[in-house]
């Protein structure tokens, strides 16, 4: 399958092939043509799915093929996220999609001065990503109109819901025209996700993706826990003792890669860091020192480590792990890949549990952890599982499993109300207010 067999436009092929999209990823395939045809779409996708071109480029196509042009302080789409990071990623992929198109696009998100952005407003905009809270001002100060909206996306509907805006997205749900088509994306599908589905969409079609790299079952992945204050130690000690030859390290702030490369090269170990303050020229050199074998240890951040091409490795270690848990997959998918076997591991801290849990949560297992003599931590790591709990003192019962939502890491299964016991039980985070206003009309 091509994009052309999706029955995307020139202008949107020519921007795909210059990204280096060669074949759409399954959300893709499945989401291109529902959207082209007018559906609404619950989607269960998450961030490395391609999501966001899932619903981007049929958005980008309709916009461009039908409807008015946008007048004064309107738009046309709307892609609701719930942070600014997200705003700001989907909005420059919307643009790098957008480019050969005569369609406008922005993005709009509180911490920084409103002005700015209801200047701009002011011409309309014909994609328009926001974060609920500051919609809602600029809405209220009349420097944004939805009666043009034919389009609205919630991406990562689940996150907004967890972050509080729940009564945010009521609010924007009066304010929207009952004639539109809405596009719902989300990790996971708690009770109040179903409900908010409910009440926005209308005979969505249902699309269910796993995330790329999740299914590594060629990844053999596991858990050391230590103390922090031994973490380099023992990733000496470990490296020495498995005679490991060429590994990814990821560490979580600029410093840490720096105070580990320091610590390694100081004991005659050939490694080199990049981060997000080394230039791009400096990150390439030593990714590529790495990849020609000259350089046996790189440490690196999330930040510096994305879009940089290291593929198929034989081992990546955490030394500290993410704070957020999808860079996890993220991180151990360049290892075991192609049908090679790879190993992941975690050097893990009683600080880290937290992490730890929303990292078994997300891809439903729990991670082996095996001791190392003469590593046991003083400060133990609590016990966890892939339900989420985090049993804080050695050998207290566990609470018996009820039915409940899917909560916050679930990863998207999705269940019908009879399957709902068989997900972990966390309990939904708060509850969704009820909509009232009536049903609406299908675009
Ligand atoms: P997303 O899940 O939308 O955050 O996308 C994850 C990453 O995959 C982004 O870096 C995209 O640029 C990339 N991507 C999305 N679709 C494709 C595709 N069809 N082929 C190759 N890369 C893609």
């Amino acid at each position: 399958m091509t994009f052309a067999t999706l029955g995307l436009i020139e202008p949107l092929l020519r921007a795909l092939e210059a990204l280096g999209y060669q074949t759409p990823t399954p959300v893709q395939a499945q989401a291109i043509p529902a959207v082209l045809a007018g559906r609404d779409l619950m989607a269960a996708a998450q961030t490395g799915t391609g999501k966001t071109a899932g619903f981007a480029v049929p958005l980008l196509q309709l916009l461009t093929l039908e409807g008015p042009k946008v007048t004064a302080n309107s738009v046309r789409a709307l892609i609701l996220c719930p942070t600014r990071e997200l705003a700001e990623q989907v909005h420059a992929s919307v643009a790098q999609y957008a480019e050969h198109l005569p369609l406008t696009t922005y993005a709009v998100y509180g911490g920084v001065s409103i002005n700015p952005q209801m200047m701009k407003l002011r011409k309309g905009v014909d994609v328009l990503v926001a974060t609920p809270g500051r919609l809602i001002d600029l809405f209220r100060q009349n420097a944004l109109k939805l009666n043009q909206l034919q389009t609205l996306v919630l991406d990562e509907a689940d996150r907004m819901l967890d972050l509080g805006f729940s009564e945010e997205l009521a609010n924007i749900y009066r304010m929207l025209p009952k004639k539109r088509q809405t596009l719902l994306f989300s990790a996971t599908f708690s009770d109040d996700i179903r409900l908010l589905a409910g009440q926005m969409l209308i005979d969505p079609l249902s699309i269910e993706v796993s995330p790329r790299n999740v299914a590594a079952n060629t990844v053999k992945q596991w858990v050391v826990p230590v103390d922090k204050k031994r973490k380099a130690e023992l990733f000496v000690h470990l490296m020495r003792k498995g005679k490991w030859k060429q590994v990814l390290v990821f560490a979580k702030t600029r410093n840490g890669v720096d105070a580990l490369v320091d610590k390694l090269q100081g004991l005659g170990i050939n490694a080199d860091g990049i981060h997000g303050d080394k230039p791009q020229a400096t990150r390439q050199r030593a990714l590529d020192r790495f990849k020609a074998s000259d350089v046996q240890i790189l440490v690196a951040t999330d930040v510096a480590a994305r879009g940089l091409d290291i593929e198929d490795l034989p081992m990546v270690v955490n030394f500290d792990l993410p704070i957020v848990a999808e860079d996890y997959i993220h991180r151990i998918g360049r290892t075991g890949r192609a049908g090679n076997t790879g190993e992941a591991i975690s050097l893990v801290c009683a600080d880290e549990v937290n992490m730890l849990s929303a990292i078994e949560m997300l891809t439903r297992q729990t991670l082996t952890r095996k001791m190392e003599q003469d590593f046991e931590p003083e400060h133990r790591v609590p016990d966890t599982d892939a339900s989420g709990q985090v049993v804080k003192k050695p050998k207290k019962p566990k609470k018996p499993k009820t039915s409940g939502g899917g909560g916050k890491r679930n990863l998207g299964k999705w269940v019908e109300s009879g399957d709902v016991a068989a997900e972990p039980s966390i309990k939904p985070v708060r509850k969704v207010p009820v909509f009232n206003t009536g049903p609406r009309k299908k675009k």
